[in-house]
């Protein structure tokens, strides 16, 4: 399970659907769950990965 914006190697496929959903279809780098707008792939990794979402 590869995330083609972030270039990020998923080994399991609930924790690869939980991560593509707060990627915008639309805008990769945009956070569908806060709307934070991310410079690169890691930075909205880091982004995903540390901020509490609920
Ligand atoms: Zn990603
Ligand atoms: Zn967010």
């Amino acid at each position: 399970y590869h995330c083609p914006h972030c270039k990020i190697i998923f080994g399991d496929s609930r924790v690869y659907e939980i991560h593509m959903e707060f990627h915008d279809p639309t805008d990769p780098f945009h956070c569908r769950l806060c709307g934070r707008v991310s410079k690169d792939g890691r930075d909205f990794f880091l982004h995903v990965a540390q901020f509490a979402h609920k």
